[in-house]
């Protein structure tokens, strides 16, 4: 393989990025100086360096290692609520509209319908363990699950519920969902704040 074809490999694990893009990328670079591409290759070890995930909610914020991200260590932060979300642009979406001031925990990725080794895709044990902590600790009221509306979020829903459900007993919170107010397809990366502020009135 040679640099253009080794290059076009790592691009094409990019989202949404197939050969034809991946290669697009790869030509765009040579076109450009050398400073910056220097600087790009900087910014990429500089994130990788600085931004950490908060080992609570699993948000990626600029931090040293093992710090909680700024909702986690809030006083104001209201701790009888969690809502549970795919990704970080679903989270900073509902932290736009300004209707909610309880706690998160982001997920990071929706369970596939017909594989069985789920928590290689989502965070099932954490999610397991800091709902369990935060009941004991701050007596957790309610858990929103803010899933996109599509079979893949649905599906989601259900399977959350379904491993909740001991605690849900033990700890007598309740679960609720963002489905009503959204419509089918919703996915919450791409709502807008008024959107979102139904969706969270609408919470059943
Ligand atoms: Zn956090």
């Amino acid at each position: 393989m040679n640099p253009i074809e080794k290059l076009t490999e790592y691009f094409k694990e990019f989202p949404g990025i197939g050969e034809r893009q991946a290669k697009r990328f790869v030509y765009f670079l040579l076109h450009k100086n050398p400073t910056y591409v220097k600087e790009l290759g900087d910014k990429v070890l500089d994130l990788k360096n600085t931004i950490h995930q908060c080992p609570s909610c699993f948000l990626f914020f600029q931090s040293t290692q093992d710090q909680l991200c700024d909702v986690c260590s809030n006083p104001k932060t209201d701790k009888s609520s969690l809502l549970i979300v795919e990704k970080d642009a679903d989270y900073e979406n509902i932290k736009r509209s300004k209707n909610y001031s309880g706690m998160y925990f982001i997920l990071g990725g929706l369970v596939p319908i017909v594989t069985k080794d789920t928590p290689t895709f989502v965070r099932t044990k954490e999610l397991l363990r800091n709902i369990e902590k935060q009941a004991k600790d701050h007596s957790l009221k309610e858990v929103i699950l803010a899933l996109s509306l599509n079979p893949q979020g649905e599906h989601t829903d259900m399977y959350l519920r379904e491993i909740l459900d001991t605690l849900e007993k033990t700890y007598k919170f309740k679960i609720v969902s963002l489905g009503r107010g959204l419509s089918t397809g919703t996915e919450l990366e791409y709502s807008d704040s008024e959107t979102i502020k139904n969706a969270l009135r609408n919470r059943a």
